[in-house]
């Protein structure tokens, strides 16, 4: 195996991992919104993706590793990104979240354009559609969570001026 197909190999299953934690994120902050009704509802469309993600992942993995091994080996790796939703049971948790989810996006932002150059390097034009793919994917979550910071915090705030208790969540 080449040099290049073993960091690809590698970087994969750190992007399998990201992935499993990504779903587990997403399913306890879609979980615990209740008054943020767009939001818990992109989230729950992300996590449907995220899902995907991982299944396209394991698929690009399988091609070179016939074992099923792999997903014990990559599980744990990931986990300090889960220290990321600290914000939640906190007062603001539904900005902490946002902020929390944002940066999650930009990890797998920058994991999958690692992992769309090792492909081309290591000439595997496969695994390297479906990370453009899932990058898409990624952008466009990013993208919305950005284009509706303002207006949640906005609603945040006036909601906490009210000392309404839809303001957290
Ligand atoms: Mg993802
Ligand atoms: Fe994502």
């Amino acid at each position: 195996m080449k040099a290049a197909e073993k960091r690809l190999l590698e970087w994969l299953r750190d992007a399998h991992a990201m992935e499993e934690q990504a779903e587990q994120m997403l399913k306890a902050q879609a979980s615990r919104i209740e008054h943020y009704p767009e939001i818990k509802q992109r989230i729950e469309r992300h996590i449907e993706e995220t899902r995907a993600q991982s299944q396209r992942i394991e698929g690009c993995i399988a091609r070179y590793d016939e074992s099923s091994s792999f997903l014990k080996d990559a599980t744990g790796r990931m986990s300090a990104m889960g220290q990321a939703v600290g914000g939640m049971f906190s007062g603001d948790e539904i900005v902490k979240g946002c902020i929390a989810g944002y940066t999650f996006e930009q990890l797998e932002i920058s994991s999958y354009k690692v992992l769309i150059a090792t492909a081309q390097e290591a000439g595997d034009m496969e695994t390297k559609r479906v990370c453009e793919e899932i990058l898409e994917e990624e952008k466009a979550m990013a993208a919305w969570l950005d284009e509706h910071m303002p207006q949640t915090v906005q609603q945040y705030l006036q909601r906490d001026a009210d000392s309404s208790d839809t303001a957290k969540r």
